[in-house]
């Protein structure tokens, strides 16, 4: 199971080389993986990238990134990206603002974004933070949210740990849109925020779960029961005997195993405590046998 998701998380990284930092947790399993690669700003707990002689900080310097556009903290905040080279982050100028990792537009803003996948008892967070422009920054957001709206939803625990992640997730983006609109280089790149969310797979599948859900509970909680016939009525009160697996109904002054105190469409209706004799029209009555 670790190993699929282990897996998955990785074809996910690679499809996307502007993401900085990726951890998985898996929940309701044994691992915790945190993704570390050639182009990821890892700590020195998590990757087998060695700190520099001349570094003795905690925290290892994060390997180049080849589209890195210079004046960037790595992930942990301890280093600052000059453009060729990781420095300390105290090397950092301090008027230096924050850039787009992926186009490098000012401003920019460090988000978390998380998404998550449940198959019943298991499930894998997986988190991206990096630091975007509006722009891009509205373009992993919406990837991400709409993976999360799909695939959150399918596990008892995760269900609820989705919804943090959905309230966590809108909350960067209102982070995001309190941005300046992006100011960088004519010609660079930067990624293309596409459709809206509610435009996307995920919001539909959400959007149908919850109407499903949601009528169903509705119709549920609005249907009256279904009545018992008279005939049925008639036996709460009476006591019965049993003779093999049938009962028959006696006097109550007489010998008897039990007494008829409620009915019930199904033998799992009954109070687990009594016994469930079914009547000839298929609804069944339920037998206290210590009365
Ligand atoms: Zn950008």
């Amino acid at each position: 199971m670790a190993q699929i998701f282990a897996l998955a998380g990785w074809r996910n990284y690679t499809e996307d080389v502007s993401q900085p930092w990726i951890a998985f947790s898996l929940e309701g399993g044994r691992v915790n993986k945190s993704q570390g690669g050639a182009d990821i700003p890892a700590s020195a707990g998590r990757a087998d990238i060695s700190p520099s002689p001349e570094y003795t900080r905690a925290s290892a310097a994060p390997a180049p990134a080849p589209i890195q556009p210079p004046g960037q903290f790595s992930a942990d905040g301890q280093w600052w990206w000059n453009g060729t080279r990781w420095v300390p982050a105290s090397a950092a100028p301090a008027s230096g603002p924050a850039a787009c990792m992926v186009c490098g537009a000012t401003p920019a803003t460090q988000v978390t974004l998380r998404s998550v996948l449940a198959l019943a008892v298991f499930g894998v967070t997986s988190t991206v933070r990096g630091v975007y422009c509006r722009d891009c920054g509205l373009a992993m957001f919406r990837q991400r949210m709409s993976a999360t709206l799909l695939t959150g939803w399918w596990g008892v625990l995760h269900f609820f740990i989705n919804l943090g992640v959905v309230f966590g997730n809108l909350g960067e983006r209102a982070r995001l849109m309190r941005l300046g609109p992006p100011m960088r280089n004519p010609g660079t790149g930067f990624l293309d925020p596409g459709r809206p969310v509610f435009l996307r797979a995920g919001f539909i599948v959400s959007a149908a779960v919850l109407l499903i859900g949601g009528s169903s509970l509705i119709i549920a909680a609005t249907t009256p029961p279904v009545p018992f016939p008279a005939a049925d009525q008639a036996y709460i009160g009476l006591c019965a005997q049993h003779s093999g697996n049938d009962w028959s109904t006696v006097d109550c002054s007489g010998a008897h195993d039990g007494k008829v105190v409620s009915l019930a469409h199904t033998a799992e209706g009954c109070p687990s405590e009594d016994s469930a004799a079914k009547l000839d029209d298929g609804n069944y009555t339920c037998i206290d046998t210590s009365k």
